[in-house]
């Protein structure tokens, strides 16, 4: 067993460099997916966003286009400095825990599955005659009678389920949410409210995501949303890559051979930073340096990458709980799809114990005023380690990063937080 696996099963935090990362270009040839499914995406989300617009106002701002915030954070970089980071360049938080309509990353992805299964399904039944046809009237009595008669089920330790649940049942979909035991109460709760069905489970994440499946199998009028396998939801995902180019433009932020950009995302089962990552990889190249954060109980990707058996084995396997406050974390058994993709892209890891995402949340709200929930806030174990630690300062000086630093943009996807209650708020900022 390698060293990495040694310290891993003893729940040890690492930073693990992945040795298979080949040149961008040449991963890209090798994938089924190009920039040009991108901009398949990107355009539906174009065509959706009069009716996203009409169907949650707070979209009006942006014409229906979720998007969210890109702020420098220079108070947390000199917070996390003061505490050894060594950090160079500019840090900033790409702000998905602010994403209109359900709070999360997963308004990415989620949201782009349910609008593209509905925009097949209204073509098929002549709902919608074409691409330049009025999507609006999707919201209608006769639309919503339609989506009445189909489901959209998904199993979820919290926010995909959220942003499954919220966009379908206002579509007027059944929707049916497979709840694992980790998702929080409120978030069942709110879903509730939103007309949506939610099962739990006692088991973790894999055991709803097999039920879910078995059950919308089991019925014709079924679709279920495979965050395990579904290349919508990495589509969806990978948009962000093509905005995040659009923002650093407006804001002078130059990513070149000489400014490399550093992207910090925290793992799940894969999809959202697997998606993300290729979207920008399709865009920066070798340029972007993309690193993914997972809990030290849950280290799913990395142990599916260094032990090169991607779905074939998951983290009670080699003696770990998988159990986390990082509820979006708590996943076991990475993604085939992604980390199939993610041995050629991704750049490397840092695990993070759970006693540290409390500390950086209270950090990131005393410093500048952002609130994000644990487990997008365990994701500041990347820049507080990049350059600090031995394997990091590796990285830099193998691939000869170490002279650029000072121009370089590292970014923390802070991935969930705006629809946290304030009293859960409260409580997690005076623990
Ligand atoms: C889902 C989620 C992630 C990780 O996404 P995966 O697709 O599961 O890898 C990270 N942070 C938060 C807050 C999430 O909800």
């Amino acid at each position: 067993m390698s060293d990495y696996l040694e310290k891993i099963k003893s729940a040890e935090e690492v930073a693990w460099i992945n040795p298979e990362k080949i040149p961008a270009e040449e991963g890209l040839a090798r994938i089924e997916f190009s920039e040009a499914d991108i901009d398949d995406a990107a355009a539906r989300l174009e065509r959706f966003a009069p009716l996203i617009e009409k169907m949650f106002p707070e979209t009006a701002p942006d014409r229906g286009i979720i998007e969210s915030p890109l702020t420098e954070i220079s108070a947390m970089k000199e917070q996390l400095n003061k505490d050894g980071a060594d950090l160079e360049g500019r840090l900033f938080l790409k702000r998905d825990s602010d994403l209109k309509v359900s709070g999360s990353v997963k308004a990415r992805g989620g949201i782009y599955e349910v609008l593209k299964h509905s925009e097949e399904l209204a073509f098929e039944s002549g709902l919608l005659k074409g691409w330049d046809d009025d999507y609006t009237r999707l919201a209608s009595d006769e639309a919503r009678e339609f989506f009445g008669k189909y489901k959209i089920q998904v199993g979820s330790t919290g926010n995909l389920g959220m942003s499954i649940g919220i966009m379908s049942a206002a579509l007027g979909y059944n929707a049916i949410v497979h709840m694992s035991m980790d998702a929080k109460q409120w978030k069942k709760d709110l879903l509730r409210q939103r007309g949506a069905t939610v099962i739990e489970y006692e088991g973790d994440y894999g055991a709803a995501v097999e039920q879910g499946r078995a059950e919308s199998d089991a019925d014709p009028m079924s679709y279920f949303v495979d965050d395990e396998n579904s290349s919508a939801l990495f589509l969806g995902y990978a948009v962000a890559a093509k905005r995040i180019q659009a923002q650093f433009r407006e804001q002078g932020i130059v990513v070149d051979e000489d400014h490399p950009l550093f992207v910090y995302i925290p793992c799940g089962v894969g999809g959202a930073p697997g998606g993300v990552t290729f979207g920008m990889k399709v865009v920066f190249g070798d340029n972007a340096h993309c690193f993914f954060v997972e809990p030290t109980q849950c280290p799913c990707m990395i142990v599916g990458l260094e032990t090169g058996k991607m779905s074939d084995i998951c983290v009670q396997d080699i003696g770990l709980t998988g159990i986390t406050e990082a509820d979006g974390l708590a996943v076991g058994r990475p993604s085939g799809l992604v980390s199939r993709f993610m041995q050629l892209f991704l750049s490397g890891e840092f695990t993070v114990a759970d006693d540290k995402q409390n500390p950086y949340l209270r950090q990131l709200w005393k410093n500048e005023g952002i609130y994000i929930e644990p487990s997008a806030c365990a994701t500041f174990i990347g820049p507080a380690r990049m350059c600090s630690s031995e394997e990091g300062r590796k990285y830099l000086a193998d691939n000869g990063l170490v002279d650029k630093m000072a121009g370089a943009t590292h970014v923390v996807w802070a991935t969930g937080g705006s629809m946290v209650p304030q009293e859960i708020r409260e409580k997690l900022l005076n623990e």
